[in-house]
């Protein structure tokens, strides 16, 4: 695990924090979510649900999850021997490779890539075989796709809305990746924990609603982005019975349950009004261009987030050529933290001097934020 020692998100708000900079670069939201969900919670624990919960989930919450995916994908899931509660989206993703990968197995995984999955593959003793994609548009290419699978491929790692390139996966695009999963006999993982936040007439597609794909897909998302708690920690994944099992089976050694009263609390939170769902994404959408206008207004190169709270910047129209060293020096240079895009890529020729900023914040820190960016330009 040495090339894992320290995550760039620990590392980026460490520097924040000693800096005193605004810290655009971890995504995490600088206001909680719905207050009805904070109540419960506390309701939950002075009702006394503090000790070990079941070690699939509480049955409300899985019961609520099946509900959410029938709502607003129309899938039927079963929610006693299909769902599976676990601590975060990162445990889920972790789980699934421990239990579906043995050493030597293959994983395809898409660069930009999330630092988990790398790190999660690397326990499990698989190897990682990448498919790059591209600023700005980050296309797939089919013929690169094909190349990357071979009789070891055991997974697919496919990541929509993706982070950090703000895309959102289309049928074609789905369907081109699920072919080639059945082909090889893979199961693709979709971790899908920004469903809720896509922009314009951007549609999130989960990968199990494809033809033929429900019996291959393990789907996995998080109460962490929907809620804004990523400091809860409760994710959950759905997928065939015994896909499901095999990853329980991995679960109970990694964290055995994940914490209770959180669970009844996020149970509820999955059934709020269409409202709360749309208002989510209509607020982050505000937020999204209000950042990428000042962006834009401060000299950098921008591609506006289909989905995601998080914007890819290049820096280079600036005279910034390095992403990482900005992003070293930017609390320094402008008062303001970012990630280096190049923290997400094996090639980081294809990340050059991009850097990803996210706008889950109040307008006010973002108004300031980008006023501290414009004076970039000077420097
Ligand atoms: N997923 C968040 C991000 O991409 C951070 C999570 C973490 O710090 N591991 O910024």
């Amino acid at each position: 695990m040495r090339p894992f020692t320290s995550t760039i998100f620990a590392e980026i708000t460490a520097l924040a924090t000693r800096t005193g900079a605004i810290n655009l670069g971890q995504g995490f939201p600088d206001e909680d979510g719905p207050q009805s969900l904070i109540d419960d919670a506390c309701q939950a624990m002075r009702a006394g649900a503090n000790q070990y919960p079941p070690g699939p989930g509480v049955p409300v919450l899985r019961e609520a999850v099946a509900r959410h995916q029938k709502r607003f994908y129309g899938l039927d899931v079963d929610p006693d021997t299909e769902v599976l509660v676990t601590a975060g989206a990162t445990e889920a993703i972790a789980a699934t490779i421990l239990a579906l990968c043995e050493p030597g197995d293959e994983v395809v995984t898409f660069d930009p890539v999330y630092d988990s999955y790398a790190a999660s593959i690397a326990l499990a003793g698989a190897v990682r075989r990448t498919v790059t994609l591209r600023w700005p548009e980050f296309t797939i290419d089919p013929g690169e796709l094909r190349a990357a699978f071979t009789e070891r491929t055991r997974i697919v790692l496919v990541n929509t809305p993706h982070n950090p390139a703000g895309k959102v996966f289309d049928e074609a695009e789905l369907d081109m990746i699920g072919a080639l999963a059945r082909e090889h006999g893979a199961v693709v993982v979709t971790d899908e924990v920004y469903e809720h936040q896509v922009y314009d007439d951007a549609v999130h597609v989960p990968m199990a609603t494809r033809p033929g794909m429900g019996e291959h897909t393990v789907t996995i998302s998080s109460a962490g982005k929907t809620f804004s708690v990523t400091g809860w920690k409760v994710g959950w994944l759905h997928g065939p019975a015994e896909l499901v099992a095999a990853a329980r089976t991995v679960k109970q050694y990694l964290t055995f349950v994940n914490a209770g009263p959180m669970q009844p609390a996020v149970a509820g939170a999955l059934g709020l009004d269409d409202d709360f769902f749309t208002g989510l994404s209509a607020d982050l959408r505000r937020k999204r261009d209000l950042l990428c206008d000042g962006l834009r207004a401060a000299g950098f190169g921008v591609s506006p987030p289909r989905g995601t709270y998080f914007a890819v910047a290049d820096a280079a129209p600036l005279g910034f050529d390095d992403g990482a060293e900005l992003c070293r020096r930017l609390p320094e240079l402008a008062g303001v933290a970012a990630v280096p895009v190049s923290a997400f890529y094996d090639d980081v020729s294809a990340a050059r001097s991009l850097v990803r900023f996210a706008f889950c914040k109040r307008d006010d820190v973002l108004h300031a934020a980008v006023d501290r960016l414009s004076r970039l330009r000077s420097k």
